[in-house]
């Protein structure tokens, strides 16, 4: 994957709408299986001005995905080779498979004042909060129930046995990071999920902190500029 931008990461923050506004890193994690790819594609066809970052990761395609739209698929000489070279934000193991987040994307995408949606882990959330601080909102999807969770796994026949027992065994450890996001939902009903994450989405969109275009707007009310 081609490194294409020189914009660091605090510049591309900055977006360069009329009214300008700081863009935001939306994080959603879950346990595996929870509903966070779901409530993704229904925000990313819901809301303008939000892209997807895609991740890299060496973990083998599930059939359906697509190379390049749901993760860049790449060996670990690749991979090794990419966190050499810093072309990640961030990544983690996951699963004995490596996950990580392309930098150069992610900084295009908010440098065309696009907000920026992450399907990653705890350890993702975590290091994008380090990177970006108050720019990350960090949002956790809880099953209803262990059982429904693994219900879910199975529905979804993407993975063996084996897989949907490790994933659960995993589930655990990742709930118990709950306390390092922003906000908590359970994903009972998928449509009272999404919409929940709607709101946290437009009002995080509208916190004062962001709107970087509000001094220069209020000084003009000030002097009857307009
Ligand atoms: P994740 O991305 O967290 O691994 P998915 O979005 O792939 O989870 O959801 C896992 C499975 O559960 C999918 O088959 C999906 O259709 C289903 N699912 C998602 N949300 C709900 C929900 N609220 N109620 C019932 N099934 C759901
Ligand atoms: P899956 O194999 O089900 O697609 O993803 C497994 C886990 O890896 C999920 O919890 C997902 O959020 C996480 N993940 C996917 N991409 C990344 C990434 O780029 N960085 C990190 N830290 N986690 C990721």
């Amino acid at each position: 994957m081609a490194e294409t931008t020189t914009i660091p990461l605090e510049d591309a923050l900055e977006q360069p709408a009329a009214f300008k506004r700081r863009g935001l890193l939306f994080v959603l994690s879950s346990p595996s299986g929870a509903g966070k790819s779901t409530i993704s594609r229904k925000l990313l066809a819901a809301e303008d001005g939000l892209t997807m970052s895609v991740s890299a990761t060496t973990r083998p395609r599930r059939p359906g995905e697509v190379d390049g739209i749901d993760y860049h698929f790449v060996d670990l000489p690749t991979f090794r080779q990419m966190v050499a070279d810093n072309q990640f934000l961030e990544w983690a193991h996951v699963f004995d498979n490596r996950y990580g987040t392309p930098r150069a994307p992610v900084e295009d995408m908010l440098n065309a004042g696009h907000d920026v949606l992450f399907d990653i882990d705890w350890q993702g959330a975590q290091q994008l909060h380090q990177i970006a601080g108050g720019d990350v909102v960090r949002v956790f999807i809880l099953p209803p129930s262990m059982i429904e969770l693994e219900a879910r796994l199975r529905g979804r026949r993407t993975d063996s046995d084996d897989v949907i027992d490790r994933r659960m065994s995993r589930a655990h450890s990742e709930i118990a990071h709950w306390d390092g996001y922003d906000y908590v939902l359970v994903n009972d009903d998928a449509d009272a999920c999404f919409a929940k994450v709607q709101t946290i989405l437009r009002a995080e969109r509208l916190k004062r902190s962001r709107q970087t275009g509000l001094i220069g707007f209020i000084r003009k009310l000030d002097t009857g500029e307009v």
